[in-house]
């Protein structure tokens, strides 16, 4: 391959795939349940970036024809009413996924948020229930969607994954550490990097495959990167307005054999794997 002209690894486009294949589930689904998937999202608060976010989940359900329903909460919501909410919507067999958008107030514990919510209706798979059946590599819970997206991205570019280096640069519940579950799973050797790392660079070189979920535009550049790696692009900076990643695309980019770009990377996978996650929550609250 000529590392001059990288593959793009489309995320727009394999979501749309992906939307369309959960449509056409979801019609089944209303035929065999009585209605289509229902998802929940919950925000609390006022986060101009969350409202964007839990609008594009809300459209998301509409494309694909899945029920929806948003829940705007105040600021000062107290954390019982948060989980006396969950509580109520755990029990509601007309919902199947709930979903709580983060960044939460202050007053409120995430962490009380995520065990709250019923292991089968966690369609963020941030349960700790979720997150053991990941580790154990199993696929009958949740897997939370922007690492499984990248592991679909690569699939569908036949990328293999087994045996190979990969390098999983931040270590968050949320990407890093799932993600780097995600890759040993399918048999992969990884290294997983924080800010704490020492030579970061000597690290990233000798990745076949590079996963970076920092948040720091620019911050992996062409000499951190071996010729012919994949590049798999997470984060999602924004400079003058402008969405950007962390890696120095322009510069990386002809030494890579596929990269992602960002935005139309992983982005899009992120809420395609989320609708696919609502479609599987149907499945297990209505299997009784
Ligand atoms: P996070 O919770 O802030 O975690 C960032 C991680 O990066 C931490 O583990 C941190 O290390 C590590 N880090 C910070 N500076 C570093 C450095 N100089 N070298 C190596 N590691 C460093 O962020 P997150 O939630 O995982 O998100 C990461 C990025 O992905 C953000 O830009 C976010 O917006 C984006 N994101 C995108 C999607 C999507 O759908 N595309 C979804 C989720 C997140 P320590 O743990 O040592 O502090």
């Amino acid at each position: 391959m000529d590392n001059k002209t990288p593959v793009l690894l489309d995320g727009k486009a394999l979501s749309a795939k992906v939307r369309a294949e959960l449509s056409a589930e979801a019609k089944k689904n209303a035929e065999k349940y009585g209605r289509p998937p229902c998802l929940v999202v919950i925000l609390v608060g006022e986060d101009p970036a969350s409202q964007i976010y839990v609008r594009n989940k809300e459209k998301a359900c509409e494309d694909i024809g899945y029920q929806s329903r948003m829940i705007v909460l105040p600021t000062e919501t107290s954390e019982d009413e948060l989980l006396a909410l969950i509580d109520e919507l755990n029990a509601d067999k007309g919902v199947d996924g709930i979903l709580v958008q983060s960044p939460l107030p202050k007053q409120i514990d995430a962490h009380k948020v995520a065990v709250r919510i019923a292991p089968e209706k966690d369609v963020d798979a941030f349960h700790p229930a979720n997150v053991g059946l990941i580790a154990l590599g199993r696929n009958d819970g949740f897997k939370p969607c922007t690492p499984a997206g990248v592991i679909r991205l690569l699939k569908e570019y036949n990328i293999p994954i087994a045996g190979k280096d990969c390098v999983v640069v931040g270590r968050s519940n949320i990407v890093g550490k799932p993600m780097a579950l995600l890759l040993i799973s399918e048999g992969a050797t990884v290294t997983v990097c924080n800010s704490k790392t020492k030579d970061l660079g000597k690290k990233t070189s000798e990745a076949d495959i590079l996963v970076v979920a920092v948040g720091k535009a620019g911050l992996i550049t062409a000499d951190m990167v071996k010729e012919g790696a994949v590049v798999v692009d997470v984060g999602m900076n924004r400079s003058e307005g402008k969405l950007c990643g962390d890696v120095a695309f322009d510069e990386v980019a002809p030494k890579c054999s596929y990269i992602t770009p960002v935005p139309g990377g992983v982005g899009p996978m992120t809420i395609a794997m989320l609708m696919e996650n609502a479609l599987k929550s149907q499945e297990l609250n209505q299997r009784d």
